[in-house]
C-alpha cells in the first residue's frame, strides 16, 4: 500500500476523540470479563489441576486431564 494511503487513515486513528477509544476501552473489558463464564470448568482427581470441561475424560469414577489419562491409560488422544 503507498505512503499517501496509509498516512490518512494513521492520522485518523491518532486523531480519535477520547470518548471514541474510552468506549472500545469499555467494550473490551467487557468481553474479557465475560469469557471466562463461556468454559465450565474441573479439577483433575489424579493431579489437582484445573482442566477445561471439554478436554477432561472419564476414567472410571475418575475425571481426569488428558495427560493424566493418557499417563495412566497408555491410550494417546
Ligand atoms: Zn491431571
Amino acid at each position: 500500500m503507498p505512503a499517501e494511503v496509509v498516512d490518512p487513515l494513521v492520522q485518523k486513528v491518532m486523531g480519535a476523540p477520547d470518548d471514541m477509544l474510552l468506549t472500545v476501552s469499555d467494550v473490551f473489558k467487557y468481553e474479557l470479563k465475560h469469557t471466562p463464564h463461556s468454559f465450565s470448568s474441573l479439577v483433575c482427581d489424579n493431579c489437582g489441576e484445573m482442566v477445561v470441561e471439554g478436554y477432561a475424560r472419564i476414567l472410571g469414577e475418575k475425571k481426569v486431564c488428558i495427560p493424566c489419562y493418557e499417563g495412566l491409560t497408555g491410550a494417546k488422544e
